[in-house]
């Protein structure tokens, strides 16, 4: 089974992709937790040339190729062995985090993204659990970083009310894998209505 999160920056993603892994691995699961950008060596390498450069260093169209590229490494070295291991795979962001930062936001790239990922990547998650805050919320809450290793400070608050239009609207686009969360309310509670619809998932 393979579950991602997606949400803004500061939503939460990756306390819950934690929380969660450690609820299925105590119920006996053997768990992968990754993340993107990042997940494998090689996209690791990759996501530093994406996060610790200047803002702007990358076209937007530049971004999509290092985020797929990373995104075929992290698939063929990470995430496909483990689910031929019957792990599950938690990945905090995947492929909807491109959809949506680098095609729904700037332009009309979505159509380049979504040609990409059918040639290099056609693998879409089993869930997909989208943590839904408005974005005053996650800078009052003091989840986003503001320190320039997110986008808050890059873009600012505008860019993260059009993400989270966006991962709304993804909401829409995936009915059958994706659910949003609302994630205004504490952890626990939110890691409580995360673990309902993962339970309803699995069983069914
Ligand atoms: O989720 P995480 O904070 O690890 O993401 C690292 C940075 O990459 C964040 O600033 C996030 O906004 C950005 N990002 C992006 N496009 C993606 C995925 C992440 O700009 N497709």
């Amino acid at each position: 089974i393979f579950i991602t999160f997606e949400g803004i920056d500061g939503s939460g993603k990756s306390t819950q992709s934690r929380l969660l892994a450690g609820r299925l691995e105590a119920k006996g699961h053997t768990v992968r937790l990754t993340r993107e950008p990042g997940g494998s060596p090689g996209a690791e390498d990759i996501r530093r040339l994406l996060v610790e450069g200047e803002p702007g260093r990358w076209s937007a169209e530049t971004e999509i190729l290092l985020f797929t590229a990373a995104r075929r490494d992290h698939l063929e070295r990470t995430i496909q062995p483990a689910l031929e291991n019957d792990e599950i795979v938690i990945s905090d962001r995947f492929a909807d985090s491109t959809r949506v930062y680098q095609g729904a936001t700037r332009g009309a790239l979505r159509g380049i993204v979504d040609d990409l990922h059918a040639r290099m990547i056609g693998r879409e998650p089993d869930l997909t659990l989208i943590i839904d805050m408005d974005p005053d919320a996650a800078l009052a809450r003091g989840l986003a970083r503001g320190s320039g290793e997110d986008r808050f400070e890059e873009f600012g608050i505008d860019f993260q009310r059009k993400l989270r239009a966006g991962f709304l609207r993804l909401a829409e686009d995936f009915p059958d894998r994706a659910r949003v969360i609302d994630g205004t309310r504490g952890a626990t509670e939110v890691g409580a209505d995360i673990a309902r619809v993962v339970d309803q998932f699995m069983a069914a």
